[in-house]
């Protein structure tokens, strides 16, 4: 058995990287809190670049060297048309929250997108998620595997499923949220599962 560290510390990605590789026979699949590497300030300089890409080879590698296993990680946000493609790589801190009303990071985020988008007609509220999940194996050799998701931003949260701004991003093809739809579902037509497959048919190939 290769072990395999799935390097993320989002509750909601090592949920749904976990789901997707329990059919991945030859790994032993573990979390970094399974081998107590205790989180450092050092993870959040690593993932610095203009590019998911780029963030999610860079925590991958970083991961790999920690640990000195073969290591996942990935980067992934959502790109929004009306705002030029923001936050893009800084989806996961692009609000502040408000720290008097005991503000939850996701839901600052979440009022923050819809604030800069009140004006925007629906037509125009055109978005996609994208994720690059990146192996680095610790004699150096590494790949990367891009997934994308198009939707829209609604205009008030709907469902409570997933994480993030899943609740605002309906995928018209879907009828629905990531927030209201499955998790099984969100793992098939999702850019981190279009992703996460893709990286699994590399390690599936050898
Ligand atoms: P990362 O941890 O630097 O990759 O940042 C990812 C951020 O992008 C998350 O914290 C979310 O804000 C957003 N994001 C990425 N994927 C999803 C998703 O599947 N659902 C909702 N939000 C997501």
């Amino acid at each position: 058995m290769t072990r395999l560290v799935v390097a993320t510390r989002n509750p909601g990605k090592v949920r749904e990287i976990h789901e997707m590789l329990a059919a991945l026979g030859g790994y032993e699949v573990v979390g970094l809190a399974d081998l107590g590497i205790p989180e450092s300030p050092d993870e959040d300089a690593v993932e610095a670049f203009d590019t998911f890409e780029e963030n999610a080879l860079a925590k991958a590698r970083y991961f790999a060297a920690k640990t000195g296993a073969l290591a996942l990680a990935d980067d992934s946000g959502i790109c929004v048309d009306a705002l030029g493609g923001a936050p893009g790589v800084r989806s996961r801190r692009f609000a502040a929250p408000d720290e008097a009303r005991g503000e939850r990071q996701d839901d600052a985020n979440n009022r923050h997108l819809l604030e800069l988008l009140a004006d925007v007609p629906d037509e125009a509220r055109t978005a996609r998620y994208v994720c690059a999940a990146a192996l680095a194996w610790p004699g150096g050799r590494e790949a990367v595997r891009t997934g994308t998701c198009e939707g829209v931003v609604l205009r008030a949260p709907r469902g409570t499923g997933g994480f993030g701004y899943d609740p605002l991003f309906h995928l018209p093809e879907e009828g629905g949220t990531f927030g209201e739809l499955s998790a099984e579902r969100k793992n098939e037509v999702s850019h981190r599962g279009r992703a996460i497959r893709a990286v699994i048919e590399l390690l599936a190939g050898g």
